[in-house]
């Protein structure tokens, strides 16, 4: 705008100045005339040249801090011309679009650096756009991009954000919303169909029936409510409100209580619990009922995925700096794919799988190892059982 406003000026005095020259060499005119309007030109110009040494100076300082600052960006960068040749772009794009490096001598197309079709498309319509934005999925593995561009003189500068992390987590919680709510519906129809059953057997007065829908009823409850503690412990890690209280405590009083807490059910899946405690075990400081959670929930899982007449051992020992307790059951097992994922929060592993859970167990017990600065770690193969390795500093 401002450009051709000079522009118009320039060509106007220009056409002034030649018509006083004209009317000089016509003799029509004194050279008095031609002296301002000569000097009137030259301040025009030397103001415009002015103007662009700083438009320039200014451009190439800015082009200088997107060098220096290009490559540590955490989002991929391009710059496009109309024909969707590469003028200029950073390494995070090259990772983030799993290409080899390019370089910038041949001219690279768009084409060279991606065959992702819904990226190639994005560049070409956004040429006719002065900004444009959408979120591009990539398969093999699963990713989500945030890409972004806007028309800049006659470059376009196209901006990608690898967005993965975020839209994972919002499906994965959508899904817990959605498999909690199915987990709270199926022992609550259970139960209902078991009173109504209770009540009958009452009527009828047929006592063994009695006794069997009342540990029925029994039995939802206990999922009831081991579903609500999860969303409790959930909300509460989420909101950070955990309340920790460390106290002095003999490692053979938690596993005799764990012992008895799961005798029923170790019983009637005929599952041995064999457990050792290192000689002079010393007292450790944790939150008791925390950690115990936290067993609680790698015992229940062991039993859950062993099969009956199985073993589950644990092991207590220590040395100079840690404690160490190592959890072994001969159950189904986790694959080498799903193993990496299964403290994370809200990961089922599915397929073989006909039970639905929640996938929060695991990453309850990491956060309260976490809570005591230590370390959780897992092995495993299908079919040959899951190895649990909880490490926490004596202090
Ligand atoms: P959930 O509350 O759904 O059981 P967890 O976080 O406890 O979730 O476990 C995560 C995943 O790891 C589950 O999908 C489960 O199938 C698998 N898993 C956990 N413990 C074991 C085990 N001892 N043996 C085999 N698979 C297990």
């Amino acid at each position: 705008m401002l450009n051709s406003f000079f522009l118009l000026m320039i060509r106007i005095k220009i056409q002034s100045f030649k018509i006083i020259l004209s009317d000089i060499l016509n003799k029509n005119s004194s050279n008095e005339k031609i002296v301002p309007e000569f000097y009137g030109f030259k301040n025009l110009i030397t103001h415009k040249i002015n103007d662009i040494k700083d438009e320039i100076d200014y451009s190439k300082s800015v082009l200088e801090l997107y060098e220096i600052s290009k490559n540590s960006l955490d989002d991929g960068i391009m710059f496009l011309d109309f024909d969707m040749n590469i003028v200029n772009f950073n390494n995070k794009l090259i990772s983030l679009l799993d290409s080899s490096e390019l370089s910038l001598s041949k001219n690279n197309k768009v084409t060279d650096i991606t065959k992702n079709l819904d990226i190639i498309e994005f560049c070409t319509e956004s040429v006719s756009k002065n900004q444009n934005e959408k979120i591009i999925e990539l398969s093999f593995p699963t990713r989500y991009f945030n890409i972004k561009s806007k028309l800049i003189n006659q470059y376009l500068l196209v901006v990608i954000k690898d967005v993965t992390d975020f839209i994972s987590l919002d499906k994965t919680r959508k899904e817990f919303f959605a498999n909690t709510s199915h987990e709270l519906r199926t022992p609550i129809t259970s139960m209902k169909l078991n009173i109504e059953a209770l009540q009958n057997s009452k009527i009828k007065g047929n006592d063994s029936d009695y006794e069997f829908f009342l540990e029925k009823i029994k039995e939802d409850s206990n999922r009831l409510e081991k579903i609500s503690k999860e969303i409790i412990d959930v909300h509460a890690i989420e909101s950070g409100e955990l309340i920790i209280n460390f106290e002095n405590i003999q490692i053979s009083d938690l596993i005799n209580e764990l012992h008895k807490e799961f005798s029923t059910i170790l019983d009637s899946k005929k599952i041995k619990f064999e457990y050792s405690i290192q000689k002079k075990f010393p007292k450790i400081k944790i939150d008791k009922s925390m950690f115990k959670t936290a067993l609680e929930n790698l015992i229940s899982n062991a039993i859950r995925y062993s099969q009956k007449d199985s073993k589950i051992e644990l092991k207590c020992i220590y040395d100079d700096e840690n404690i160490y307790f190592n959890l072994r059951d001969f159950g189904i097992g986790i694959s080498d794919k799903d193993l990496p994922h299964i403290f994370e929060r809200f990961y089922r592993v599915d397929g073989l799988r006909s039970e639905r859970h929640s996938g929060i167990g695991l990453s309850i017990v990491k956060q309260i190892v976490d809570v005591h600065n230590g370390n959780i770690a897992a092995e495993s193969s299908i079919n040959e059982g899951l190895l649990i390795k909880i490490k926490i500093p004596l202090r």
